[in-house]
C-alpha cells in the first residue's frame, strides 16, 4: 500500500510541499502520496489524529498550527522542544513524534549549498518569532564566532538570548545598539516581507557582510535585500533553499533515505530582481 504524507496549515493552497516531496519520492524511487490539507485551529488535533488512524505515516505543519502540533504530540526532539514548534510530525508504534526541521533546513542551506560556515563568524539574526526560535540551536551547535538577535519587541530577543544562553555567545541587541557594528552574515527572520516592509537595522550591518539572507522565498529583491544589496552584502539569498533543505530533512527521517537537493532548489529559484 502507498505511504500517505501530507501538509497541514491555513492557508495551504500556495504550499510547495507536494511538489517538492513528490519530486523527492521520484528522485529516491520511494511510493509515497503526499497531500495538502486545509486546517482549522478547533478541530486541527482531530483532523491529525484522523489522517495517522487512516493510515497516514508523516506530516509537515505550517502557519499557524506550529504550536499547536508541538501541544499535540507524544513525543518532542530537543530541537523542537528548544524552538517551543514543531514543523513535521512522524506517527510510529502508535505515538506522534514531533521535530522542528526548519533552523537545520536554513543552516544546511547557508553551509552546505551558499558553501558560508558559521564557525567562527559573526551572525546577525533579525526577528525572534518562531522561525528565529528554530534557527537558534543549530546556529549556535554550528560554532559562531557571535550570534545576535535583533528584534522589534527587544523583550522577546533578550528572553531567547536567555533561554539559549548555555549553547554558546548568544547575545539581544536593540537596532540602536547595532549602530557601528559589522556582520558576516544577516538573516531577515522576521515577517515584515511579506507585507512589503522594512526591519529596522543600520545598514552598516551589511558594509562586510559575505551573505544577506532573506526567510521569505519568492518575492524578489524584499526592501531587507534592497538594503543589504545597497550597503554592500556580497551575496543576497531568499529562503527557498531553506525551504527546499528543511523537506529534505524531514523526508530523511521519514524514509531514511536522503533525496538530492541543489536540482530543485535551482528549479524553484526566482532570480532576485
Ligand atoms: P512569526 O510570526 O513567528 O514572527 C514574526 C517576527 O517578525 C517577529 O519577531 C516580529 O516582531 C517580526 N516582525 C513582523 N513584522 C515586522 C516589521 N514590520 N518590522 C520588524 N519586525 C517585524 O513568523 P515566523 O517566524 O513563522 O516567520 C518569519 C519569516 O520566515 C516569514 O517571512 C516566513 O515566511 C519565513 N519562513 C520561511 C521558511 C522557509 O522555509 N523559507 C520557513 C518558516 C518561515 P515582534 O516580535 O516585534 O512582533
Amino acid at each position: 500500500m502507498t505511504d500517505l504524507y501530507a501538509v497541514i496549515g491555513n492557508p495551504i493552497g500556495h504550499t510547495k510541499s507536494p511538489f517538492i516531496h513528490g519530486r523527492f519520492a521520484g528522485l529516491t524511487g520511494q511510493d509515497l502520496n503526499y497531500s495538502a490539507i486545509e486546517g482549522h485551529a478547533e478541530s486541527f488535533v482531530e483532523t491529525v489524529q484522523g489522517f495517522f488512524r487512516a493510515g497516514g505515516k508523516g506530516m509537515n505543519v505550517t502557519a499557524p498550527f506550529k504550536l499547536q502540533a508541538f501541544e499535540m504530540a507524544d513525543e518532542r526532539s530537543e530541537r523542537a522542544r528548544l524552538a517551543g514548534a514543531v514543523n513535521a510530525l512522524k506517527y510510529e508504534n502508535g505515538r506522534i513524534h514531533a521535530e522542528n526541521f526548519d533552523g537545520i533546513g536554513l543552516l544546511n542551506d547557508i553551509q552546505r549549498n551558499i558553501g558560508l560556515p558559521f564557525q567562527g563568524k559573526r551572525v546577525l539574526v533579525l526577528g525572534a518569532g518562531g522561525a528565529a526560535r528554530g534557527a537558534l540551536l543549530p546556529f549556535l551547535q554550528a560554532g559562531p564566532a557571535e550570534l545576535v538577535v535583533c528584534n522589534r519587541t527587544h523583550a522577546k530577543a533578550q528572553g531567547l538570548a536567555g533561554q539559549f544562553a548555555g549553547f554558546g555567545p548568544i547575545r539581544a541587541e536593540t537596532a540602536g545598539q547595532l549602530a557601528g557594528r559589522h556582520f558576516d552574515i544577516v538573516i531577515n527572520a522576521t515577517s515584515a516581507s511579506l507585507r512589503g516592509e522594512l526591519p529596522e537595522v543600520p545598514s552598516a550591518v551589511f558594509e562586510k557582510a559575505a551573505l544577506a539572507y532573506e526567510l521569505a522565498y519568492g518575492k524578489g529583491l524584499t526592501p531587507f535585500l534592497k538594503q543589504a544589496q545597497q550597503s554592500g552584502a556580497q551575496r543576497l539569498a531568499d529562503g527557498v533553499g531553506m525551504l527546499v533543505e528543511q523537506a529534505a530533512e524531514a523526508f530523511v527521517w521519514w524514509r531514511g533515505v536522503r533525496p538530492e537537493t541543489a536540482g530543485l532548489i535551482g528549479e524553484m529559484t526566482i532570480p532576485l530582481i
